[in-house]
């Protein structure tokens, strides 16, 4: 697996694999199972999709020894904060049977974010986590938590995909150094993406499926990508991709696709901002 090496030295994998919307534990532990025997080392959990448990006991059972595999957790808004933020790691930690975690993520830009990241930066020296980043910051939060802390965040995972290409962005974080992570790498399905038909055209071209397609075009790139599915064969088409190249033309018919518009609700619109301070799970 090709890796990508962050701003702090460690080594992450190109290409892992996402559990979002696997509520079902069996399903999970499945399909986390059968994504390590397929060759991935990167699983991307978070409490709020309330399977760490499941994540862990599928690390387990695979037998793949600790440090080949690279995890990747979330905090959630409800646990934001200095104090809650050290006890809800303690507590994704304990539910993934796990006595370190390789990456460390605030899941959404709200709430005390800097009492969070406070108490992450004091994980990450006493050795708990390997690497410390964030998720959905725009720019301008980004570029705040990094003007006002001490540890620049390894990682920012945003929604990225063909519809949102986010190469503007892409360029502020690589400025910062601070690792480009997709989010929805196939779009979630959404806007027909498996038939759209220039995607169809160079999947046609290059003899593989539109996901493998799209997913060869983020790593091609060097932004990590985490697709999910609960199907072993898609979670094994969607790792082959490192036996072909996107050509300059190809990668220029993709940039075409670009709307630049996120395929989900905006988190500057304040009635938005509002839903997720009230959205609080079980953890
Ligand atoms: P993806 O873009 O990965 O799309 C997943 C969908 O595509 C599922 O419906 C899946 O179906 C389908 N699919 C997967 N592979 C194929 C294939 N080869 N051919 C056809 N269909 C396929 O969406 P996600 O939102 O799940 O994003 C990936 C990961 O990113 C998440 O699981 C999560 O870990 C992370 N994430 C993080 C967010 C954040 O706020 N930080 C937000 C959203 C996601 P099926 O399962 O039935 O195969």
């Amino acid at each position: 697996m090709q890796k990508v090496i962050l701003n702090n030295g460690v080594e992450m994998p190109l290409l892992g694999f996402g559990v979002w919307q696997v509520p079902d534990a069996n399903e999970c532990e499945q399909a986390v199972y059968d994504a390590l025997m397929a060759g991935y080392r990167l699983i991307d959990t978070a409490a709020a999709y309330e399977n760490e448990e499941a994540v862990g006991r599928a690390i387990k059972r695979s037998g793949v020894p600790r440090n080949e595999i690279f995890v990747t957790t979330k905090l959630w808004i409800q646990d934001a904060g200095y104090e809650s933020t050290k006890k809800a790691f303690s507590k994704s930690l304990e539910r993934l049977q796990l006595d370190y975690l390789d990456l460390y993520l605030i899941h959404q830009p709200f709430g005390d974010v800097y009492g969070s990241w406070r108490a992450m930066e004091e994980l990450y020296r006493e050795g708990k986590i390997r690497a410390i980043g964030v998720s959905n910051f725009q720019m301008d939060r980004l570029v705040d938590l990094v003007c006002h802390n001490e540890i620049v965040p390894a990682v920012n995972q945003i929604e990225t995909h063909p519809f949102y290409q986010q190469a503007e962005n892409a360029q502020v974080m690589k400025d910062y150094n601070v690792q480009m992570e997709s989010w929805g790498p196939l779009a979630q399905g959404k806007n027909n993406i498996f038939e759209n038909e220039i995607l169809l055209s160079l999947a046609e071209k290059h003899n593989k499926s539109v996901a493998q397609v799209i997913l060869r075009w983020l790593t091609q790139k060097g932004v990590v990508a985490i697709p999910k599915s609960v199907h072993k064969e898609r979670i094994i088409e969607n790792i082959n991709i490192f036996d072909f190249e996107l050509s300059q033309e190809d990668i220029d018919m993709i940039a075409t696709l670009d709307t630049k518009k996120s395929l989900f609700p905006s988190k500057n619109d304040p009635e938005v901002v509002k839903q997720f301070a009230n959205w609080k799970f079980n953890i």
